[in-house]
C-alpha cells in the first residue's frame, strides 16, 4: 500500500481516537459538572511534552489549513516559546510560556490539538503494563468538585494502549530513523514534520 494512503490512514485512526477521548473526558466532567469557563489558570502555558510521531505529524497537518503568514507567525512564536522555556529550565524553574498555538484564548489547531490538551484537568488513572496503576487527582479546580463525592476518574489506559498502536503504524511509514519522542509543540513545529 502507498505511504501517503497508510499515513492517511493512521490519520483517520487518531481522529478517531481523539473523538472517543473527547467524549469520555466530557462525561468525566460533567460528572462533577466541571467545565474550563473563567479559570484563572489557562492550561496552554504549562510545559507539556509529546511522545509520538503520529500526533506530531498530526499536528502539523492542522497547520496547514492557516495562511503562509499565520504559519510563519507560529514559527516564530514558537521559537519565543522555545526561547523561554530553555531560559526557565537553565534556572530550575518550571516553565510557564503560553503555547505559541493559543490565539486570544483559543486553540489554533482545536480538531488537531494533542491529547495532553484533550485530557488534562480531570482525575484519572493510568495502569502501565505489569504494573500497578497510578492515580492522579485531576487540577485543583476538579479536585475541588471531587470532593463532593461525585468524582469518578477516567481510566486512561486504554487510550494510551491505542494510541501507542497508531503510532507504532505510522512510524512503519517513515523512511528514517524512528527514535523515542520527547519534545513540546514548538520544539515539532520548528523542526518540521517527522519523515
Ligand atoms: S495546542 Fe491548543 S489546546 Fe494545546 S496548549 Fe496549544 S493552544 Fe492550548
Amino acid at each position: 500500500m502507498q505511504r501517503s494512503r497508510r499515513r492517511k490512514q493512521c490519520f483517520a485512526r487518531l481522529a478517531d481516537l481523539y473523538s472517543r477521548m473527547d467524549a469520555a473526558y466530557q462525561a468525566a466532567a460533567d460528572r462533577v459538572q466541571f467545565t474550563c469557563a473563567d479559570c484563572a489558570h489557562n492550561c496552554c502555558v504549562s510545559h507539556f511534552q509529546h511522545h509520538t510521531m503520529v500526533e506530531w505529524a498530526y499536528f502539523l497537518e492542522g497547520i496547514k489549513g492557516h495562511s503562509p503568514e499565520a504559519q510563519a507567525q507560529f514559527l516564530a512564536l514558537a521559537q519565543a516559546n522555545l526561547t523561554e522555556v530553555q531560559r526557565a529550565l537553565a534556572l530550575g524553574e518550571t516553565p510557564q510560556a503560553m503555547c505559541p498555538m493559543n490565539q486570544a484564548g483559543l486553540c489554533g489547531i482545536y480538531a488537531h490539538r494533542f491529547m495532553i490538551c484533550r485530557l488534562h484537568g480531570v482525575a484519572h488513572v493510568i495502569t502501565p503494563p505489569g504494573r500497578e496503576t497510578h492515580a492522579f487527582p485531576g487540577c485543583p479546580r476538579y479536585e475541588a468538585l471531587a470532593m463532593t463525592g461525585a468524582g469518578d476518574p477516567m481510566d486512561r489506559t486504554p487510550f494510551y494502549q491505542e494510541l501507542a498502536a497508531v503510532d507504532r503504524a505510522f512510524r512503519e511509514t517513515l523512511a528514517g530513523p524512528r527514535p523515542k519522542v520527547d519534545l513540546t509543540l514548538s520544539e515539532m513545529l520548528l523542526l518540521g514534520p517527522p519523515r
